[in-house]
């Protein structure tokens, strides 16, 4: 069913409950790069031009002492987001108590306020009591009692059931998607609910263990899954192929047995790899077809893999991307990874959802991420969302 977006509330003059992700990289108070920030003000701005009093939430890092306190405090958020919105925002130090109470019932219909860091409830009086992060009943009745409605838009955390997202949503009557949050849902959770079809998937990454959820979900779903990346040759040593020095899981290689034998050709390895050396950029680097010779380690697909997957990418009306397709944080092995991505952006008539830090980096990189339908905002929550889990957070949104 439908869920329930901030476009469907009435919010004039209501308190509005925002869990939004400011979970920005900050060092000694510093911002390291502003992106949550904006990516949140869309909704923030619908908010606020509605009549409705914004009240911000977001964990900002992980305290685990109170020492980390400090340098983990919402303070500078707070203040970058009045200079990105241009207009005064109130911080309030504390995630409890009179002073939040007193500075909520001070403010005027399209007022924007930030409460402080809501892992600040994991450490109490030194103790690593973890009221957010474990869900604390009373955390998540208190912070609803705060609010008239409640608006999710942050996808990064909808994987963990938190006071600041599922406790809230449990004590509230209207529970409502944030704009980012309703994109997520339509395109991931399209892509997996009711893909356009032909459906393709690429999954890349160093690990098959870590994406082995989301090839078993995909396999029902999708028309072809294309493998690159260091997982590749833990399927190659499955098929008794030689695979040299490469990354391998040996403890999954029966795993990979199974899902090679269920797939069929539903599962696209790359028929070629740029082979090196040494894990070192500059090592003696060479293009072989099929086995890894003795001495030589995979680093990336080669030119033959990117032509075959971009013929099968070419038909495609979805495509989900998740993963490198080689250690492309090195030049000489960036070339799989950066190929693919440039062809996403040659896809106008498919639906192109790409997820994970590094597939993200990549596109962003090549000044691509604009031309494809979806970029997630969310590392893990976009891959357990792939793995068709439900995701606490998103079950929790009120349906229309
Ligand atoms: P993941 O976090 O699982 O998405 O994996 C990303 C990491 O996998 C990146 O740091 C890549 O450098 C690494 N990676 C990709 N391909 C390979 C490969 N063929 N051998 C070793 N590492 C790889």
């Amino acid at each position: 069913m439908a869920k329930l977006t901030v476009s469907d509330l009435d919010l004039k003059g209501k308190k509005v409950l925002m869990r939004v992700d400011f979970n920005v990289p900050i060092k000694d108070g510093v911002i390291g790069n502003d992106n949550r920030i904006v990516a949140a003000l869309p909704t923030i701005k619908y908010v606020s031009e509605h009549g409705g009093k914004a009240i911000l939430l977001s964990h900002l890092g992980r305290i685990k002492k109170e020492e980390d306190k400090p340098g983990l405090s919402m303070r500078p958020v707070a203040e970058r987001l009045s200079n990105l919105l241009n207009k005064p925002v109130t911080f309030v130090p504390t995630t409890e108590g009179k002073q939040l109470e007193d500075a909520i019932d001070g403010l005027n219909d399209g007022d924007v306020l930030v409460m402080e860091n809501t892992r600040y409830e994991d450490v109490k009086n030194g103790e690593n009591v973890k009221r957010e992060s474990g869900n604390d009943p009373e955390l998540g009745k208190y912070w609803a009692s705060l609010g008239d409605v409640f608006v999710n838009d942050a996808f990064g955390t909808a994987h963990r059931s938190h006071a600041s997202n599922v406790g809230i949503a449990s004590n509230m009557g209207q529970t409502a998607a944030g704009f980012l949050m309703e994109k997520e849902i339509k395109f991931i959770g399209g892509a997996v609910d009711n893909p356009e079809h032909p459906f393709v998937a690429i999954l890349g990454g160093a690990k098959v263990s870590d994406k082995i959820g989301v090839i078993d979900n995909l396999l029902a779903k999708a028309d072809k899954i294309l493998i690159g990346g260091g997982m590749t040759y833990t399927f190659y040593a499955a098929k008794g192929m030689k695979i040299g020095n490469s990354l391998v899981e040996k403890d999954k290689i029966d795993l990979a047995k199974e899902i090679l034998d269920k797939a069929g050709d539903k599962l696209v390895l790359p028929t070629d790899s740029v082979v090196a050396e040494k894990f070192d950029n500059d090592a003696a680097h060479k293009t072989v077809d099929g086995d890894i010779p003795d001495g030589y380690m995979a680093l990336d697909i080669g030119p033959k893999s990117i032509a075959e997957f971009e013929d099968v990418l070419k038909s495609a009306k979805t495509v989900v991307w998740n993963g490198p397709m080689g250690v492309f944080e090195m030049s000489n092995y960036a070339e799989g990874t950066l190929e693919i991505g440039k062809f996403l952006g040659t896809l106008t008539e498919a639906k192109t959802i790409v997820g994970g830090g590094d597939s993200t980096a990549a596109v962003q990189q090549l000044g691509v991420a604009d031309k494809l339908s979806h970029i997630s905002t969310g590392g893990g929550a976009s891959l357990e969302y792939l793995e068709g889990k439900t995701l606490p957070g998103i079950a929790a949104i009120s349906d229309k």
